[in-house]
């Protein structure tokens, strides 16, 4: 062999060697990022329920009642109501008022206006015992899309977070509650300067408020236990079930952990299927409510729904009407959530 061979061959090594070198590099980086992200955006405690559902409590029974009369008032009474159902809305507004001060709250109303007309986000707050000033807000938007009656969306999230404000009234929390029925969500105000729960947040913001958890209650109120009865955007598809009959936990990947902490606390107490998710915000339906305008103020949320279009083909329609609502499985979820946020506000 000639000298200027066997420095070919001690050059190739040395070349083989560092690629080899990079290649584990790559490989382990990628590793790490993959088992990274499915732990962040996939990895739930405890498992789905999966079986028969228990006879209903006796608060179960009480809470589905109070449900029931909260859409019969919201979805029937008062109907389709938003900006151009303006008395509609308002007198949403005025249940809501209404409701929230015979449990006992003192009502703080934000009012904003919009072409010289009032809109008005309402808070009920029940403050904490030792650490006041750490916030859970609990909120749900009252207002209904287009003409549609909004039984589902979102006469449910509305009704579920005035019935957890009755049924917090009489419990002491650590930390403070926040009970919020939201304006103006739905077209045309949706992820605009009007949308009201941006309105609300943003002041949060501006009064250095600590807001460590909000969960937005949006359109939580059909279940299906067909084959092929849910579905998702690509490519979450290919990882979860597709019988439309359990409730979500969704935030984005800032909120993982409150999204594993919150479905943790509800799958520990509660007997109902259940799947949760924390996914990049920019994918379809991951930031399509209230949640996403605590984000943009920098604050944890997360949105409990039964994921509205990927499973209800009647959302936003004339067709949104109260017998869609199975008040059976909702009032499960209605009451699960008790246990939730009395862990959050633990
Ligand atoms: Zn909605």
């Amino acid at each position: 062999m000639c000298k200027s061979s066997r420095n070919n061959r001690f050059k190739l090594k040395i070349i083989n060697k560092s690629a080899l070198i990079r290649l584990g590099v790559i490989i382990t980086a990628f590793l790490i990022i993959s088992i990274w992200g499915y732990w962040t955006m996939f990895w739930m405690p405890k498992q789905s329920y999966q079986g028969q559902l228990p006879p209903l409590k006796p608060e179960e029974i009480i809470l589905h009642k109070s449900l029931q009369e909260d859409l019969q008032k919201l979805a029937v009474e008062i109907g389709s109501r938003n900006n151009n159902q303006y008395s509609k809305l308002n007198q949403a507004k005025d249940f809501f008022i209404n409701s929230l001060s015979q449990a006992g709250y003192k009502i703080n109303q934000q009012e904003y206006k919009i072409d010289n007309k009032s809109y008005y986000n309402i808070e009920a707050e029940k403050k904490g015992t030792t650490k006041p000033e750490e916030i859970i807000i609990i909120g749900g938007h009252y207002d209904s899309a287009f003409t549609s009656p909004g039984a589902n969306d979102n006469g449910t999230g509305a009704a579920a977070t005035l019935e957890l404000a009755k049924i917090f009234a009489n419990k002491n929390t650590n930390r403070t509650i926040k009970f919020v029925e939201f304006t103006n969500e739905e077209p045309p105000f949706f992820w605009t300067e009007n949308m009201g729960s941006l309105v609300y947040a943003k002041n949060l913001k501006q009064q250095n408020q600590k807001i460590v958890a909000m969960l937005s209650l949006e359109t939580m109120g059909y279940f299906s236990d067909q084959p092929g009865s849910q579905e998702y955007p690509y490519p979450i598809n290919l990882i979860y079930p597709n019988k439309g009959n359990f409730i979500s936990f969704i935030g984005n990947m800032k909120s993982s952990q409150l999204v594993k902490k919150s479905i943790g606390s509800f799958r520990n107490h509660v007997k109902f299927p259940s799947q949760g998710t924390a996914l990049p915000s920019f994918i379809p339906g991951v930031g399509w409510s209230d949640q996403w305008s605590f984000w943009q103020q920098g604050y944890p949320g997360i949105m409990v729904t039964d994921t509205a279009p990927y499973r209800y083909q009647y959302y936003h329609t004339i067709d949104d009407t109260i017998n869609k609502i199975d008040f059976d499985k909702f009032t499960r979820v209605v009451n699960g959530l008790v246990n939730v946020i009395s862990d959050l506000a633990t």
